[in-house]
Parts: C-alpha cells; structure tokens; sequence
C-alpha cells in the first residue's frame, strides 16, 4: 500500500463512514470504471447533486480518480487496495448479526448452537483448561458461521471441535474427545447386512452390533494394548468383553446343591434339591445365570461323584431320564446361541481319592462321597446311553462337551471296562468325547480341561479346591509368532528378544484386563460370582488364571530355519526351546507378581487369519509362511505340527508329547479319524498308548454327516445321503472346529480350509 500519512488516513477512514460511498468503490472495484449516469441508476439515487458530492469527496481523499477523455470513474491504486478489504469485512460484521444455526442434540432437541457448550463439554470430558477450551471454541464458532448454514448435528460440531484440535495439535485432547460409534454405512451392514453365519434369533444381530461399539471402546480406552493388538502383533480374546467379562469358569456345584436358596444371590430353586431331578433343574438355571459372565466356557468338574448321592436309590431308567431331559435342554440352549458359549461336564471313572473321604449331607443322611461309587457309575452309563442314542432327529449331541479323566495307572481301565467300551463306542460313533491324562507326574492335583482344553490344575496354591474349582480362566492374549520371526530375520537371538517382548506385551495386556475387572467386582458388577462362600467369594479371582498363546508357531519354525518343525530335527530342538523360554518367562512373571499367568497351546478365540491378513500387507510374499491361500491366509492355531502335514499318527504324537507339559494353560491332541472309524477295542488300546506318552489331553474326532430328510446322521464327509440322495445343500456336516464340535456352516472360512487339508488317520 502506498504509504500516506496520518490526515490523509484520517481522511480515508471518515470518506468511508458512508455506506453510499462504500458502494461507489464496490461498484468500480467489481466493474473496472463507471459513467455518472450508470452509477445513477446502480446505486438507485434520486438526487444527482448528492452523487456528485460522494464523488468528489472520493476524489479529495485519493481513493477516485476521473478520467478526463472518456468522463468515466475509476479507482485509484489505494482504492483497489480498499475495495479488496471491504468484503471480508462487510462479511464478519454481517455474520455478527446473523441468527445462530439450530443443531439437532443426542436429546433429538433443536436448540441454537451455543459455543459455552463446547467448552463445557471439553473441560468435563478432556480436562481442558477453561482459557483454551474458550479458544477452541471460538474457533469452532468462527469455521460454523462462516459455513452459513441453518442447521446442523451435535456429531458433526463435535468432528469440527475434533478437527480444530488436530490443527492445533491437542492429541491427548482430540483422543479424549472422539467420538464412539462407526459410520452410518457400517452400521447398516451390521444391522441390514448379509449374515456371516446362520442365526437362530435376532439376537445375534443386536449382539454383534453391541460387539462392535464394545470393541471400539477397549481398544481406545487402553491405547498402547490397543495399539498392539490392531497392528496383529497380539490378540485380546474376545475384545469387546474384554472389559466386562471373563473366559471360562469351573464350577464347584456343591456350593449351590448344598446351599439354603436364600443365601445364593439368583433364586436356582424353590428350595434346597432333594432329588436327581431337581439337582439338575438347579444347574441348568446356574448355567444359563452364569453365561451372562463368560465369554467362553463353563465347565461342571466332577460332574457323576458331585451328583451320585442324589442317583441313591434310584433306577437306571429313572436316570436316563433325567439326563436326558438336561442334555437335550443344554443342546437347545447351545444351538439357539449360535454353538457358544460352550459346557463341559468332566466324568470320573470311580470315586478319585481326594473326594473320598469328604462328606455329604443329603435328606437328612450324612455320608462321605465314596459311598457312592455305584451311583456315580450309574450317572456316567446313563450319561453315555443318551450320547449314544443322539436326539430325537437322529442328530449328535453337541452339548456338553464331556472330558473323561483317566487317573492313576490306566490298567485300572479294566476295572470299569463296560463304561470304557460305552465311551469308546461314543467316540468311535460321534467323535464328541476327550480324554484327560491325569497319570502323567506333571498333572498335579485335580486336573480338569473344558471343550476348548483350557487347563485348571492344583499347583498353584496346592489346593485343588482352590485352584481347580469355583475359578477359571480370566483372560487369553494370543501371540503373533510368525511376525517374530520375519523380525528376527534369520537370528536366533533376535527371535528369543523379540519372544519376550512380546510375552511381556502380552502380559501387560492381562494385568490391565486383572485390574478393570477386580474393580468392576469391587463395585459389584458381578453378584454372580461374588456371594459370600463361608467368607470368602464364590469365584476365587486370586486363582484366577490368564492365559499366554503362541499362535502360528510352526509357520514361525519355518520361516526362521526353512523347515517345519515335523520335516527336521533341528528344527523341532528350536521350536521347543522356543516353548521353554516363554514358558520359563511367563512362570517368573506369574511369580513376581503373584498372578496365575499360563503358557497354552489352546485358545478360545481363533485370531489365526486376522494375524496373517496383517501380516500380508507388512511382509513380502517371499518372507511369509502361512496355511491358506493368498486371499484367505492363516497360520495354525492350537498345535505345533498344521493339520494338513501327512505325517505318521505316531510322530504327531511324539511332538505334542515334547511341548505338553510346558502349555499348562491348556493342549490338547487331537487324532483326526478316517473313514471306516476303528472298534471300540482298537480305540481303547490307543487310548492307553496315548495315556502312557506325555500327552496331556486328547480326542478322536470323525467328520459327520446329517440328513434332514433321513434323520440319519452318517460317518465321514459324503456328497449326498446314502439313503435319500440329498445334495450337499441340504446337508449338515459336524466335525471339531479346532477343539469344539459345531456344523461346518458356523466355522470361519479358516477352519474350512483346515478341515478340507486334515490329515485324517485309519487306526
Ligand atoms: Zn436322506
């Protein structure tokens, strides 16, 4: 700008006081020059004389020159400088005056944006300071103002406050002050959108939609655990009830059998059960209360001996019945939920010594619990008999997932051979049943596994009543294995750091989970496991275990020695010292802080494809060994050796056996069986070699297939129904989904891949 001195300033200022005059300079800014008669008719002035009195007071303060051949107006420099502050100016005042926008409120109020608002909102959810919540907000004012809008929504004022802080740089703020909830379009795909899997109520709908806002919370609540387990470098089982929920939990049904119904915090029964019946009405009311706490399973130890005083008496037919009744009640439950969470029921063959001498008082009769040998047997043959008959449409019996404890030396097998031949007849039919190696030296105490072989054992305080009973699994965090070894880059140093990084990510993770839900039990979130138990809580949270899993440990094997740790030997020595060292790590962590923290091999969630899809867009192809194909990738999950390797039954055997004893958390082998399945006489032996091996815990699982048409339910994967000739799209297909059995429609395109690649083995 030209440079003018103080009068002259002056004099500019007050020729502009006037608004006739303002519009002369607009008028020539935006056409160029102008006539005194166009100007006239413009500005619609009635008298010539007061135009020619504005023109020439233009003209004294050098904002208006006249150009003296054509006769025409134009400006000068200083009055195009003018002219091109006049607008913005003009604006800001105008908008002064304008009316506020209405903004429609999460109360579905209109109301006239108020800015006091915002910085209330940020003082109260950031802890802003009120001088640059006052900043912050003006400048929000200013951006919605200029916006010249009528109306707009509390959402989308609070992405404009969002914005403003990430241009100042308030990160800690901004984070603080972002908004919950996902795009409209991610909404409608939830609620609208095409079903993942088949449902059987709506309320897997509204749950899922729940899931999603629950996960988003968790993650952005605790940022760095978060952080590590979007990048796929952990997994936080079943993250949106990371928060609120835990595992699995094993149930001591004495408390509530035993129990005057007005000291339980839910009323299970009218009155204190007096018979089988009633027993089992009690604990199917438990198991539906108790889901609303788990994410996963729970698991009735001791099943047959807790339950035999109230088989006194009683006929095996009269038996049969009653399990019947509760077995088809926990399938209807189990299938109407969508095949989660699952139950467990652990049998015991005879009375095991530690309940031997431990009273029970029924009806008025004291006695202790091996006077019930018989009417333990009776349960567990009645048990078996329903398994075997499958349901009413020719169907398996999904539920309960049933473990058998093999205790002591197995020859005692022969004792009891007739409910050993039922349970291998079972396995050999319907695949279902596990088996718990108790003999083995490291099985201390009571040992008892769930369906997702989650392990409880009595080492903890060397109190099985403690440690294996009214406890459970409070939290699982998975491990990337495969991504430490593309770190590692070949060093078997880097790859042990790198281990115990993660491990101790991991462990991090646990304790937060520990302290969100100790608080949350504080504040009595869960009655449930709460009550008092002769002084102490029902659920023991200080036993309480948290599991560590090493997922995709033999493609981490592979990509860090070339070989699978089944195809060389050096290999495998690698992979177990892998396993001892995070094994080692995790128990002096559990020691230091006084938490039951766990090494598994099995976990209850499956993050297998969501690491390797992770893992596809950080590595180069040539580095990457996965399970899958390009576009559905995963790694394996819950064993050291992929199902698909064609390996011999016996070094499969040879390599959990290595690595058992170190997953106290939970392992499990499980022996694919191939069509025809053996008799029940060669399944019985295997068992005992299997039992005499260092395996903790094992199965035999056989493909099924269900015709509708037919209720017929046949061995083996077959293409259409022997009887009626049914196709495949009106057939349903059971087999063990990694631990648990469900129809192949609910599996992940992950476990379908795996169960088409199985090595299945003829005994
Ligand atoms: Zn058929």
């Amino acid at each position: 700008m030209p440079k003018v001195d103080a009068t002259t300033f002056n004099l500019i200022l007050s020729t502009l006081s006037h608004p006739v005059r303002v519009q002369i300079v607009k008028m020539l800014s935006s056409k160029g020059s102008a006539s005194f008669t166009s100007m006239m008719n413009g500005l619609n002035l009635n008298s010539s004389g007061r135009l020619s009195y504005h023109l020439k007071r233009l003209i004294k303060s050098g904002l208006t020159v006249q150009d003296q051949e054509t006769g025409r107006y134009v400006l000068t420099e200083a009055g195009k400088i003018l002219a091109s502050i006049i607008e913005p100016i003009e604006d800001l005042s105008k908008h002064k005056h304008t009316r506020p926008p209405l903004v429609r409120t999460s109360e579905l109020q209109l109301e006239p944006f108020n800015k006091d608002k915002i910085i209330n909102d940020l003082k109260r959810e950031t802890g802003m300071p009120s001088r640059i919540a006052n900043e912050v907000a003006s400048e929000v004012e200013r951006k919605i103002m200029n916006m010249k809008i009528d109306y707009l929504t509390g959402p989308l004022i609070r992405e404009i406050v969002v914005s403003t802080l990430l241009e100042k740089r308030f990160e800690d703020f901004r984070h603080k002050f972002t908004r919950l909830g996902m795009p409209y379009a991610d909404a409608a795909n939830l609620i609208e959108g095409p079903l993942k899997a088949p449902v059987s109520s709506p309320l897997h709908i509204q749950k899922r939609a729940a899931e999603a806002l629950l996960e988003e919370y968790t993650l952005l609540s605790e940022r760095t655990i978060g952080d590590a387990h979007i990048s796929g470098a952990i997994n936080l089982s079943h993250v949106h009830d990371w928060l609120l929920k835990l595992n699995t939990i094993r149930h001591d049904i004495r408390v509530f059998l035993v129990s005057a119904p007005e000291s339980l915090p839910l009323q299970f029964s009218a009155r204190k059960p007096q018979s089988l019946a009633e027993a089992l009405r009690l604990l199917l009311n438990l198991i539906t209360a108790a889901e609303a706490y788990l994410t996963s399973d729970q698991c009735i130890d001791y099943f047959n001996v807790f339950l035999a005083p109230y088989a006194k008496g009683l006929k095996y037919e009269e038996v049969k019945n009653l399990l019947r009744e509760f077995i088809y009640t926990l399938n209807l439950n189990f299938e109407f939920k969508g095949f989660i969470p699952s139950v467990t029921i652990n049998l015991e063959l005879g009375i095991p010594n530690n309940l031997s001498n431990i009273p029970i008082t029924l009806n008025g009769r004291g006695d202790a619990y091996a006077a019930f040998a018989d009417e333990a047997e009776l349960i567990t043959e009645a048990l078996l008999d329903v398994v075997m008959e499958g349901d009413i449409l020719g169907r398996p019996f999904l539920s309960p997932s049933i473990v058998v404890k093999v205790r002591d030396d197995p020859l005692k097998l022969k004792q009891v051979y007739p409910v050993v031949e039922k349970i291998h007849q079972i396995a050999a039919t319907w695949g279902i049943i596990a088996f718990a190696n108790l003999t083995l030296p490291w099985q201390i105490g009571n040992v008892n596994y769930d369906a997702h072989f989650i392990r409880l054992d009595s080492k903890w305080h060397d109190d099985w009543e403690l440690d294996s009973l009214r406890t459970g699994n409070i939290g699982e965090v998975a491990i990337n294995v495969p991504r430490i070894a593309y770190e590692a880059k070949g060093s078997d140093d880097t790859l042990f750091t790198l281990l115990i990084h993660s491990l101790n990510a991991a462990i991090d993770a646990l304790i937060v989970k520990q302290r969100r839900l100790l608080n949350k039990a504080k504040e009595g979130a869960f009655p449930l496991l709460c009550f008092n138990v002769a002084g102490k809580p029902y659920f023991n949270f200080e036993s309480g275990s948290y599991n560590i899993t090493l997922v995709g440990l033999p493609e981490a094997i592979k990509a860090h020695t070339g070989y699978f740790l089944h195809e060389d030997s050096s290999s495998l020595a690698l992979a177990v010292k892998l396993v001892k060292l995070a094994a080692s790590t995790i128990d002096e962590r559990a020691k230091d802080a006084g938490v039951r923290f766990s090494l598994a091999q099995t976990v209850t969630e499956d993050p297998s494809t969501r690491f390797a899809i992770a893992d596809s867009k950080r590595y180069p192809d040539k580095i990457r060994v996965y399970q899958g194909t390009p576009s559905n990738p995963y790694y394996t999950l819950s064993a050291p050796v992929p199902a698909a390797a064609q390996i011999p039954l016996k070094k499969r055997i040879r390599i959990e056996e290595a690595l058992h004893k170190f997953s106290t958390g939970g392992h499990a082998l499980h022996v694919w069986l191939n069509e025809p399945p053996p008799p029940p006489a060669t399944l019985i032996r295997y068992t005992k070699k299997l039992c005499e091996s260092n395996v903790g815990a094992f199965s035999y699982s056989r493909d099924l297939t269900y015709c509708p048409s037919c209720r017929k339910t046949y061995g083996g994967v077959k293409k259409r129904c022997l009887q009626c000739g049914s196709l495949p799209s009106s057939l349903t297909y059971y087999a063990r989904e990694i631990t648990t059995y469900k129809p192949l429609d609910y599996w992940s395109p992950a476990a379908k891949h795996e169960f088409k690649m199985r090595a299945r083995y003829i005994l």
